[in-house]
């Protein structure tokens, strides 16, 4: 018996890390860190499983405009990787893909850092400090935790103990599964902004590029067509202030960094 709940209590050790770790970042999360990196992995091979709905542009072909394509992309995900205030940049993987969907307006990144940018989003978009401090907002989703917290709360802490423990592979498939559906709250919305925002502070962007995105966004969509991330990130108008506004009360930059140069990778497009 004794053995038994000494056995339980040095399980236990490593949620409570979490637990005091969480409180710094907002909201508890009960998985561990080493869980969010595993979640990832499953939703990314969910979605490597569902070419039609996620039709992956290759990272290679159609003479090596692909090369150039991912290869431009990863520089940016990288100066804002090397920012020096991702908290995770060591311990998560980092990858980055585009999704061939000119329809959709959208980016997104699962636990561990899978982030997942749509060429409807690419060529939507005027600048390269735009796209940045998009990709600084999906960032911040992955490294300040936010899935993982979110189910903490959604699902409740007494359902989530087999899962963290380990003794319920399957349920966390299950979570994996569930979590392309799950949308954030309006406090993590607000938590990634003001995280692009200070990333972005990091490197030569513009740090309110992502106040860029959503003016855009309010201007409207040619075409019209469904901007999927207003339906995922509401309340565009007041977010255009607050980032703008923290932008300058930090004194990051504000012009725009190599601005010709977003013309050659929509040019790299399919
Ligand atoms: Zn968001």
């Amino acid at each position: 018996m004794k053995k038994k709940l000494l056995f339980i209590l040095v399980l236990l050790a490593p949620l409570t890390c979490s637990y005091g770790q969480s409180k710094r970042g907002g909201g508890l999360n009960i998985f561990s860190l080493q869980q969010d990196i595993e979640l990832g992995k499953k939703v990314s091979a969910e979605i490597d499983s569902k070419p039609q709905e996620y039709p992956q542009l290759p990272e290679t072909g159609r003479d090596g405009k692909n090369e150039q394509a991912y290869a431009y992309l990863r520089g940016i995900v990288d100066r804002i990787l090397n920012s020096g205030k991702v908290t995770y940049r060591k311990e998560f993987p980092w990858r980055v893909k585009i999704i061939h969907d000119d329809k959709t307006l959208n980016a997104f990144c699962v636990p561990g850092g899978y982030i997942y940018v749509y060429t409807g989003l690419i060529k939507f978009l005027d600048t390269e400090d735009q796209l940045a401090g998009v990709l600084g907002h999906e960032i911040a989703h992955a490294d300040k935790r936010h899935s993982t917290r979110s189910m903490t709360k959604q699902y409740g802490q007494q359902m989530l103990v087999d899962v963290v423990l380990g003794r319920n592979q399957g349920a966390l498939t299950q979570l994996a599964q569930g979590l392309l559906s799950l949308n954030y709250s309006r406090e993590h919305e607000r938590e990634a902004d003001q995280f692009s925002v200070d990333y972005l502070c990091g490197t030569p962007y513009r740090s309110d590029g992502a106040a860029g995105f959503f003016q855009k966004m309010l201007e409207g969509q040619p075409g019209g067509r469904t901007p999927a991330f207003l339906s995922t990130h509401p309340n565009p108008q007041n977010r255009v202030q607050a980032i703008t506004a923290k932008a300058k009360a930090d004194g990051c930059n504000l012009n725009n960094f190599a601005a010709a140069r977003y013309a050659y990778f929509k040019g790299l497009m399919p």
